[in-house]
Parts: C-alpha cells; structure tokens; sequence
C-alpha cells in the first residue's frame, strides 16, 4: 500500500484543506486551517490523525484544531480520538474542544464520556460534543458549519433489516469559502444540498461499480456518482477508495 495515494490537498486565498489520509475501512482524516488565522478544524479523526498532524502541521495544533466534525460512529472514522486527547492532554491544551456529532452517535458519546471520567481530575481542557441533525448548525470565529443528515447503513452485507448510522455530511464556510463533506452515504437527496456550488467538495467514492435503481440499501456512492455529484462543485476531490489489499 502507497500511503500517498490515499492524501491529497487544495488550497485558495483563505484556506487550505489536507486530505491527510483517507481509505475505506482504514481511516479518514482532513484538515482545514484557516490561512489568516491559523486555527484549524478537522473533518472525522480515523486511526493515525495524530502522527500525520505531527507530520503535516506544526505544534500549534495543540492548541489551534477547534471544532472536530465527526461524520459518523464507524472506526475508521473516529479511530484516532483517543490518542488525539492524550496528546492534547499530554501537552497541556487548556482551551476547550468542541466535538460535533450526528446526534445518537453512540461510539463517540462513549469514547468522550470514558475518557472524561478515566482523566476526571487531571484533564487540562474541557470536551463538549454537540448532537447535531439536518440543518444543525456550529459557528466558532474562525469555521461555521452546517450539517445534513445523510443515508449510510451500517453494514453491505446487511440488505434486507439494514440499520441506517446516525450520520452526517458538513458545509464548512471559512471566510468567503465554502468547502462541502459527504461523510460516508449512499446517494440521498442530502448529498446535492452539500456539494452544489461549493468551492471545493469533498466526496466519498467508495464503491467501483456504477449504480443500479435496484441496488437496495447501498452504503455508498459509487466512483460514477461520485464524480457526477463533484461537477455542482467548482472543485472536487474523491477520497475513501478501497485499498487494493
Ligand atoms: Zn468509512
């Protein structure tokens, strides 16, 4: 496997997006740091968000990543939140961290609640998560963000009783920019509301085949709507490939 296959980065002006690893069923990691300011939020935390941040950003992320949109509960996408708080922990972070969650994603209620009660008397910041739902919405000074509820099953194999996660796709405006995450999803009408006239979008393209009316409760989009999806952006990039094994 050639690690920079699965990285990629965009800027303009105002910011600059690191895809700073992405593979289905590995992990998902993308930074945002706003140019003017500095301050940096990420969009999901997979295995490994700690050792590319110490790789592709300075220090100063101990103390600048601030809100962590998390699209779902699924490991690869929130793999990496236990050594990211120990880190931040370990380095003395006192400024709070806001988590943002589809509401009900039990996985990161847990690992957050855990961690708070494991490090009760000797955890330096505060961790908030926020529930968030269709047409929730999260402003800092520096990334507002807007989410949309989105239709990703659990499992592939799982047709005919599939469970739909609590999932998420963002719009985050930094400045005058505008960059969209379809998080993990089958096509759903949600998913056009993300992209359509983002300056970048950023989209899942999970599957290889192109898709069929009959396909049933599919997980994700394929590498054809994906791409299809990306042209009502100004500019998009495909991540969340299946890495050949
Ligand atoms: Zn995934």
């Amino acid at each position: 496997m050639n690690s920079d296959e699965f990285k990629s980065k965009w800027e303009n002006d105002e910011v600059e997006v690191k895809v700073l690893f992405s593979a289905a069923g590995v992990s998902t990691t993308i930074l945002l740091t706003s140019k003017f300011t500095g301050k940096m939020m990420l969009l999901d935390v997979g295995d490994g968000v700690l050792r590319d941040l110490l790789v592709s950003s300075k220090l100063d992320f101990v103390h600048d990543i601030d809100p962590i949109a998390v699209s779902h509960g699924h490991f690869d996408h929130v793999g990496g939140l236990y050594s990211l708080f120990g880190f931040l922990r370990m380095m003395g972070r006192t400024n709070p961290l806001n988590i943002l969650i589809p509401a009900g994603c039990s996985e990161v209620i847990s690992i957050i609640k855990g961690y708070r009660d494991l490090y009760s008397k000797t955890l330096p910041y505060k961790i908030w998560y926020h529930e968030l739902s269709q047409d929730s919405g999260f402003d800092t000074d520096f990334f507002k963000i807007n989410s949309f509820e989105v239709e990703h099953f659990s499992l592939e194999f799982d047709q005919g009783a599939g469970v739909l996660e609590p999932a998420l796709g963002f719009r985050v405006q930094i400045g005058e920019t505008i960059v969209g995450y379809t998080g993990d999803t089958r096509l759903c009408p949600s998913v056009e509301s993300i992209v359509r006239d983002a300056d970048l979008a950023i989209i899942e393209a999970t599957q290889k085949e192109t898709s069929s009316p009959d396909s049933g409760h599919r997980v994700h989009l394929s590498i054809n709507e994906a791409e299809h999806l990306g042209k009502l952006a100004k500019e998009f990039v495909l991540i969340h490939r299946i890495p050949e094994l």
